[in-house]
């Protein structure tokens, strides 16, 4: 059997919040697909009035550095670039006030997907699950207390790849914005402390190969390198 790489949230490197996230369990992803409208635009879907929601489950979450690996076997995997809310209590049919009162951290996550899979999925009307929600599917940056920055609005996130700018976006083109989102989400599914929230992805997906060199930024002053390696 292969060793699977253990995962704990943590804070970035000096900065530690209030919480001690040793003690935080490594709960369920929540994502949004298509809540930038130029990503919705460029797989040429429509533009959604509510929220397109999936999970991926804990066993997708890896550290996002050093490195990171995929399926090699299964065509395409692209990289969607987003940024990552961490919970820190439990939040049930929540307003957007109670949202923003549980969201203790932000970070990136990769959204990974197995895009060539994923249209073959889609094309039966079948579910995206194992596009998406495979072990590795979610490397996760550290995260960074929320009170490092002012709010949820005008947060920006990039990724570069091998030193070329491929993603760039910024939270107010998102159809959703973070704590509308957040509360939309706890109408249907309880988030419980250490669970994420992945955001959405800006235009820019491209697929990912073995030895691409990975910086990806969160609000232009946190930037996290790592490297794809070979399954
Ligand atoms: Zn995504």
């Amino acid at each position: 059997m292969k060793d699977q790489v253990s995962y704990q949230h943590q804070w970035l490197n000096d900065v530690s919040g209030e919480h001690d996230l040793s003690e935080l369990p490594v709960g369920k992803v929540v994502c949004v697909g298509r809540n930038y409208a130029d990503h919705a635009k460029e797989l040429n879907n429509p533009v959604p009035t509510e929220p397109i929601l999936f999970i991926k489950p804990a066993t997708a979450i890896v550290p996002f550095s050093p490195g990171f690996s995929f399926p090699s076997d299964q065509g395409e995997c692209h990289h969607e670039t987003e940024i990552a809310l961490l919970i820190g209590s439990p939040l049930s049919r929540a307003t957007q006030e109670q949202a923003r009162q549980v969201i203790i951290g932000l970070g990136l996550g990769l959204d990974l997907t197995l895009r060539d899979l994923q249209a073959k999925l889609k094309s039966k009307s079948h579910p995206w699950e194992v596009a998406k929600a495979f072990d590795g599917a979610c490397p996760l940056t550290p995260f960074i207390p929320v009170t490092e920055f002012e709010g949820f609005t005008r947060l920006t996130v990039s990724l570069s790849v091998n030193g070329q700018e491929r993603q760039q976006g910024n939270t107010e083109q998102m159809l959703f914005p973070i704590l509308s989102l957040v509360s939309r989400i706890s109408q249907t599914f309880t988030l419980l402390p250490g669970d994420v929230v992945l955001t959405g992805t800006p235009s820019g997906v491209a697929p990912l190969a073995v030895g691409d060199n990975l910086e990806a930024t969160l609000d232009s002053r946190f930037s996290f390198k790592s490297q794809v390696v070979s399954a």
